[in-house]
């Protein structure tokens, strides 16, 4: 049986690896977190990420755990609205969709279609990866080694593997200049309500503070700010630092989401950044995700990317039949990387302006984007928003996208 690695249990590991097992493969997946990674705010279910759940069977699963949505609205710091975009508008195909489930459920549900022909080794991650005549031997963190078919590097943004036989992070991350940080909120007694509505507040300095419908009596928190990059992980106290010193002198719940951010367990901090690679594959090792093309949150198109590119590289390796002829294998992933490609590229193309907009410089800036904001649904302009979303829809995850006109 043709045995493969799978670096990473995210969304794009975790698909490929179910859909990998339902072929035949004996699948391996190597996870750096202790359990199944939850956190992370809401994906849209339209496009690529219905389908590719639907054809796993997935998507009565996902629809169970939709978040309720009003719209996105943007704020001043009496909480008054300067512009809202409700739900409804351009006939519900907005920026906020009304099928949208948190990332937290979407990896849950994914994660547990696994059947036993996955195995998950949490805790764990490669430290070397060394070509044999026929495969790749894995050296673990754990000490063990192990000889594989096929790795695939399905490690997120930060990808370990693309580091061990692409070169070094530096090499390929485009940073954005932007930060974000992002937590759940449970509501207490006192907590202001969100009535299913995306609030974004921002403040000159390119500060913006949002909160948005988590599961029933929680939110989801973010707060975004300008940065290229960051202390390092492990120095947790530097970053909360520079997190409270960012947004001191904020307006709106800055201090109770500061102060709520050190309780949070699943208390996330990243740059926004995107990852351009020439290739995404070296013999018999091949990157997925966010590892090999990472659209920044800013694209709202991670997760949909995720499921499109775990289903396509399943596609090739099945087509080819690889696991009867390995020699087929290059076939296979050239295959892949040309269907995803045009994908990935389209992706990384932001809009002018969707970096500023998402946390504008100036109070001016501020008032723009809002006046933008209900510019868009006017009468003479939805048409043309209305065939830009439709040229988009592939499905996004909504970080920021609502505010990315
Ligand atoms: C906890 C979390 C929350 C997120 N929240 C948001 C959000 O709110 N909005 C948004 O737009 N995007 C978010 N993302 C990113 C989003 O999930 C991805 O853009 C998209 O789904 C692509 O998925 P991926 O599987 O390629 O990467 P990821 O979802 O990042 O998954 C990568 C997986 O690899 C694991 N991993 C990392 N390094 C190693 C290593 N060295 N060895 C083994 N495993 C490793 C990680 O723990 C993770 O489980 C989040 C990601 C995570 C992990």
């Amino acid at each position: 049986m043709a045995r493969v690695l799978v670096v990473g249990g995210g969304i794009a590991g975790d698909t490929l690896a179910l859909m990998l097992e339902r072929d035949g493969w004996a699948v391996t997946v190597a996870e750096i977190a202790p359990a199944p990674r939850a956190g992370g705010q809401a994906v849209d279910l339209r496009g690529d990420c219905r389908e590719v759940l639907d054809g796993l069977g997935l998507l009565p699963a996902a629809l169970e755990c939709l978040v309720p949505q009003a719209g996105a609205a943007w704020i001043d710091a009496r909480e008054r609205r300067l512009a809202e975009m409700p739900v409804t508008a351009f006939d519900g195909r907005g920026y906020v969709s009304e099928e949208e489930l948190l990332r937290t459920d979407l990896a849950r549900i994914i994660h547990r279609a696994a059947g036993p022909g996955v195995t998950h080794r949490f805790g764990e991650t490669v430290e070397a990866l060394e070509d044999t005549p026929d495969g790749v031997r894995a050296r673990f963190r754990s000490g063990t080694t192990e000889e594989f078919d096929l790795v695939v590097g399905a490690d997120g943004a930060h990808s370990r593997v693309r580091a061990l036989r692409f070169g070094p992070e530096e090499r390929h991350r485009k940073p954005l200049g932007l930060a974000h940080a992002w937590f759940t909120l449970p509501e207490r007694p006192g907590t202001p309500r969100l009535d299913g509505w995306f609030l974004i507040y921002n403040e000159p300095g390119r500060r913006s503070v949002q909160a948005r419908p988590g599961r029933a009596g929680e939110q989801e928190i973010g707060l975004t700010f300008a940065a290229d990059s960051l202390p390092p992980r492990q120095d947790r106290e530097a970053r909360f630092a520079l997190l409270e010193r960012t947004f001191a002198d904020v307006g709106w719940r800055a201090a109770e989401f500061l102060a709520a951010a050190r309780q949070a367990e699943d208390f996330a901090l990243d740059t926004f950044d995107q990852v351009r690679m020439p290739s995404w594959r070296d013999g018999r090792v091949v990157l997925l995700g966010d590892s090999a093309w990472c659209a920044s949150p800013l694209s709202g198109l991670g997760t949909a990317l995720a499921l499109r590119g775990a289903a396509e590289l399943a596609t090739a390796l099945k087509s080819a039949d690889v696991p009867a002829d390995p020699g087929r294998l290059p076939a296979a992933l050239a295959s892949y990387e040309r269907t995803m490609r045009p994908r990935v590229t389209s992706a990384q193309q932001l809009p002018p302006g969707r970096v500023a907009s998402m946390a504008p410089a100036t109070a001016l800036g501020i008032r723009a984007n809002a006046l933008a904001m209900r510019a868009l649904q006017s009468r003479p302009l939805r048409p043309l928003v209305r065939r830009a979303m439709a040229g988009t829809e592939h499905g996004r995850t909504t970080t920021g996208a609502a505010q990315a006109a």
